[in-house]
């Protein structure tokens, strides 16, 4: 049986990685709790006294240990959990170094008790700085209990390192939320002095996020999941409105095991690098789930850190799966509501495209703003509460018609187009769109730079050229670095449609553009963009057509400033409700705003 303990061959145990298990309270009370799950526990209690530098105590209702278990599992190298080499290619458990047990033991004075189910008496044993004093008979409830006492009390420089209670109680409380976050179905209860900190019941993941972080941040993240092939990347990711300024609340699970993975966490920034300006960082939890042979848990005693058979597979998987999770999501910030629910889902835009609108992608308009592509009609998710009490209600005619087309037939003017609903621009800065639940506040220009830097991306994906001709061509002096930069960049700028030729060092000729361009200050724009690519240049490591791309949009778009008449307004909020992420700029700053109706009301101090 697996659940025998071995004590590994020495070949063995030298291959797994040596080192300390134990730095701090925080670290023994994450190896208990992890022997806890091993062992099958349902409910676990945590109990510190002075941040566990007095006492710590980790109780279970797992296994148990048979008597023989018990007496060595103290021992170097004892575990139950692998038996051979090959066992490391394939761990399910969170231990398997044997090790924890006996680091804690040497450094403290440690007391077990534990029972398994099927015996009637359970074992207790007492070992103080390694030794063991004593190992007797005892009555107990079925499970483990571990008690600590005295950390580093033979070790004087370890103790002197821990910090100040309240610091080291922080480091525990880490420790529980991370487990509590990965282990939903888990009963969790953390008891500090006497006060009961954390009580989790056994729950759903969701439930689990809203119980460890309360309702006000689950408000302001969404759920998602998707079967990669590779294996699954799910969670809960932060609505870029609420992004923290500093990295601390991001949490990566790999097979329910809490890691630290720099590459990771990189590929869920990238995947929110146009949502995000540069100075914050989303909030998210992520779940991957992997074959156990594709990765190493074994590289560091903490087993934090991980090393992956195909690292770039897996950064690509998180970041395409993160980008389209929020591709698909509402992300529009909504003015005065900050910490309440922003919902989700009813956006609510009542307007529906215009016949000659440019190809839309479906997800703006039909998954988020339920509009039908074809008939351009808003499809109702589901009934609201209005139309679900008109439904019940007497006064709904009765002809035979599917569901479907009875909630719509209650809704009315259901099918206006966006070239009949009212726009305005205010400030020559600001477009105004009435929306069923209010209106939404767009920034012109950085709806237009939205639409050209997708437009570019395709571009680029697609290299083909769209150039226009200028009838008189522009003749450019720049210096020489810049005429070199036109040089190395001509292939790329070719693609977004400019026509360049270089004569010398510094003359450059200017003699197509890119349709998105103002007639007259095509060379000016040409310059801004190179001047904003240097710019750009000293940042991140951006590549040379992602940078181009930003650049680009931002100089080619229309201004705050720019008076845009009637039809011109219409085509920008056309074109920019077709683009794959209209919520921000290619800089992570909002595109729209929506003021909703009830946040109004909320104001003018209606109650209805
Ligand atoms: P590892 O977890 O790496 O196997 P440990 O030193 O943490 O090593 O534990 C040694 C062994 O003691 C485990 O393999 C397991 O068999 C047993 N053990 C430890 N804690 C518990 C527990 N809470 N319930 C049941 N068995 C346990
Ligand atoms: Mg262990």
């Amino acid at each position: 049986m697996l659940r025998t303990i071995n004590i590994l061959p020495e070949n063995l145990a030298n291959k797994i990685a040596a080192g300390e298990v134990v730095q701090r309270p925080a670290s023994a009370i994450k190896e208990l709790v992890e022997n806890s799950i091993d062992a099958g526990a349902t409910t676990i209690t945590v109990i510190v006294k002075e941040a566990g530098k007095k006492l710590l105590q980790v109780v279970d209702d797992g296994y148990g240990m048979s008597e023989e278990d018990a007496a060595v599992a103290f021992e170097r190298h004892s575990t139950s959990k692998i038996a051979s080499f090959e066992d490391l290619e394939k761990i399910r458990t969170l231990g398997f170094r044997g090790e924890a047990l006996a680091s804690i033991a040497a450094v403290s004075q440690v007391e077990l008790l534990t029972r398994q189910s099927a015996v009637a008496v359970g074992t207790r044993v007492r070992i103080e700085g390694g030794l063991r004093i004593e190992i007797t008979e005892e009555a107990a409830h079925p499970g483990t209990s571990v008690t600590v006492k005295n950390l580093f009390y033979n070790t004087p420089a370890r103790q002197k390192f821990l910090k100040a209670t309240n610091t080291e109680f922080k480091h525990i409380f880490d420790v529980i939320q991370r487990i509590a976050l990965s282990h939903p179905r888990i009963e969790t209860r953390f008891i500090s002095d006497g006060e009961t900190v954390l009580h989790l019941h056994p729950s759903t993941m969701e439930e689990r996020v809203r119980d460890v972080f309360g309702e006000q941040l689950f408000k302001t993240v969404f759920s998602f999941e998707e079967n990669a092939g590779m294996g699954t990347v799910g969670g809960f990711l932060g609505k870029p409105d609420f992004a923290r300024k500093s990295r601390a609340e991001q949490y990566l699970f790999l097979n329910s095991r809490y890691i630290i993975n720099r590459s990771l966490n990189h590929a869920v920034y990238q995947a929110y690098e146009n949502l995000l300006e540069k100075t914050s960082f989303p909030f998210f939890i992520l779940f991957l789930t992997l074959d156990t042979a594709k990765v190493d848990v074994n590289v560091h005693p903490s087993k934090m850190e991980v090393k992956f058979e195909d690292e770039s597979s897996i950064y690509r998987m998180v970041l395409s799966a993160v980008r389209r999770a929020l591709a698909a999501h509402d992300l529009i910030p909504t003015v005065g509501m900050r910490g309440e629910a922003s919902a989700g889902k009813n956006v609510g835009l009542r307007f529906a495209a215009s016949a000659n609108a440019p190809q839309r992608r479906p997800s703006f308009w039909q998954e988020l703003l339920k509009v039908d592509a074809k008939t351009g009609e808003v499809i109702p998710e589901s009934p609201t509460p209005a139309t679900q009490a008109m439904l019940q209600s007497d006064k709904l005619p009765v002809d035979g018609r599917d569901k479907a087309s009875t909630h719509r037939s209650l809704i009315p003017d259901s099918s206006y187009r966006i070239s009949e609903v009212p726009v305005w621009q205010i400030h020559d800065k600001y477009i105004i769109v009435p929306i069923e639940n209010g209106l939404l506040i767009v920034d012109q220009h950085a709806a237009h730079e939205r639409v050209i830097y997708e437009r570019a991306v395709e571009r680029f994906n697609r290299s083909d050229k769209k150039i226009q001709q200028l009838l008189f061509p522009h003749t450019i002096e720049m210096t020489p670095g810049d005429a070199a930069l036109v040089r190395q960049l001509n292939p790329l700028l070719e693609t977004l449609g400019f026509a360049v030729k270089l004569f010398g060092k510094t003359t450059v000729i200017l003699d197509g553009v890119p349709g998105d361009i103002k007639p007259g200050c095509e060379g000016q724009i040409l310059q801004d963009v190179l001047d904003l690519y240097k710019e750009d240049e000293q940042g991140v490591k951006v590549e040379p057509r992602e940078r181009l791309a930003k650049s680009y949009s931002c100089k080619a778009a229309i201004k705050a400033g720019d008076r845009l008449n009637e039809p011109e307004i219409r085509s920008l909020l056309d074109q920019l409700f077709a683009a794959q992420l209209p919520y921000t700029c290619p800089h992570g700053r909002p595109v729209m705003v929506k003021l909703s109706l009830s946040e109004l009301d909320k104001r003018f101090g209606r109650t209805s």
